[in-house]
């Protein structure tokens, strides 16, 4: 299957924090020509603009909790509607808790997902890469102290300020990784028990693991 395909290609990826999935879902929509749906990005760019949205879930995000699962959904299912996600998406970041995966279900249907991918990188791993991740804070590039922006911490896609995100604090992030472990990894076993899961290792170069992605995805959407 390639960019060409005419069938929606209706992907989700699953990780921890800092396991990579920003990066390879912004890989994997592009190359599939389908919408990149990641919640965190959407809710980070409602704080940036001062939205009523924004303004509730600021403080929900820097203290490494979940928004709610009704103000999720709905953001969702508002962007699921609109005509680029026509062609298929990635959801990134969503579902996160059974109620957001009942609900995801209750949009697109049972049959509605196509494969889930579980992006596999340990805690200790991904507690490191959290520390030493920047990002645009105009339009999300990621970035790291050790793979800076060219120029002087500016974005070198678009110009804006590459910062440390408000929530990437030890505190931060291990309340998030507890969250992960408790509320979203059990979600892997219904698209597992559903043939639907693909597993891949998280760890190395991200240019290899999108090219391993791309194949197995491939080769699992030529099969079904
Ligand atoms: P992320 O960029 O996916 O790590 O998300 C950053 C923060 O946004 C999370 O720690 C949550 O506070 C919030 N968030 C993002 N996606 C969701 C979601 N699906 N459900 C609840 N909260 C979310």
């Amino acid at each position: 299957m390639s960019a060409d395909q005419t069938q929606p290609v209706r992907l989700v990826i699953f990780g921890r924090q800092g396991a990579g999935k920003g990066t390879q879902a912004k890989q994997l929509a592009s190359h599939y020509g389908i919408a990149h749906i990641s919640t965190g990005d959407m809710l980070r760019a409602a704080v940036r603009e001062g939205t009523e949205l924004g303004r509730q879930a600021k403080e929900v995000m820097d203290a490494g909790q979940l928004v709610s699962d009704d103000l999720i959904l709905g953001i969702i299912s508002d962007r699921l509607a609109e005509p680029d996600a026509q062609k298929g998406w990635l959801l990134d970041g969503f579902p996160r808790t059974p109620q957001q995966a009942e609900g995801l279900l209750g949009i697109v249907g049972d049959n509605g997902i196509d494969l889930a991918i579980n992006l596999n990188v340990p805690e200790d791993v991904v507690i490191e890469r959290i520390s030493s991740r920047r990002v645009c804070s105009n339009c999300g590039e990621i970035y790291s102290v050790n793979n800076p922006p060219t120029s002087n911490w500016t974005c070198d896609n678009c110009g804006g300020d590459v910062v440390q995100r408000d929530d990437d604090t030890e505190d931060s992030v291990r309340k998030r990784l507890v969250l992960y472990n408790e509320q979203t990894e059990p979600l892997l076993d219904w698209f597992q028990d559903n043939g639907l899961l693909i597993n891949v290792d998280g760890v190395g170069d991200p240019q290899a693991i999108a090219a391993t992605l791309i194949d197995l995805v491939d080769a699992r959407l030529a099969a079904q």
